[in-house]
């Protein structure tokens, strides 16, 4: 990618969007940068997005980086501190991790994203973010992680019960 100028002392807002984003046609609609992964473009299947995402692409509206992966497992350990990593798919934790790399750049970063375990991440990162559909969370959550088949709760970097391998679940910390 390159490189964010150091002498440039105005920050430039971009946008780094998981796929609600690019649903919406967010890239042809706000005037900046808009950034996406290529795991969120893998999950894109639908012809109606698949159109949006072509055209913003084709107009340089969108572009597609990778995040490094040292960010990523950043990205991964907030996740679990919060109890988030049991709602987050990979693609998830590379918008995250993108948007953190561009934060340090210096860059203004706004996650466009409808997922509220990412909004929520992005608040435990103080990165923000605006939502397409939902109205957005408002506050930081935190969770605890249980298994809702046999009881077992605790801290885990694991989906699944380290018990009985049911999925895992999440409640709020009171
Ligand atoms: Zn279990």
């Amino acid at each position: 990618m390159k490189e964010s100028s150091s002498v440039d002392k105005l920050k430039k807002t971009v946008f780094v969007h998981d796929a609600s984003g690019i649903f919406a046609g967010v890239p042809l609609r706000i005037h900046g940068k808009h950034y996406t992964t290529p795991a969120i473009i893998e999950e894109i299947k639908d012809q109606h997005s698949k159109f949006l995402l072509d055209l913003a692409l084709s107009s340089n509206k969108l572009e597609v980086l990778t995040p490094n992966d040292a960010l990523l497992r950043e990205v991964k350990r907030a996740a679990i501190e919060l109890g988030e990593h049991v709602s987050l798919s990979h693609p998830d934790l590379t918008v995250l991790a993108l948007a953190l790399e561009l934060k340090r750049k210096g860059y203004e970063v706004v996650i466009v994203t409808d997922d509220y375990a990412v909004q929520n991440t992005a608040l435990y990162l103080g990165l923000d973010f605006i939502s397409v559909k939902t109205t957005g969370i408002r506050r930081l959550v935190k969770y605890h992680v249980y298994c809702p088949t046999c009881g077992w709760q605790g801290i885990t970097s694991l989906k699944k019960c380290p018990q009985c391998g049911s999925p895992l679940k999440k409640r709020v910390k009171l």
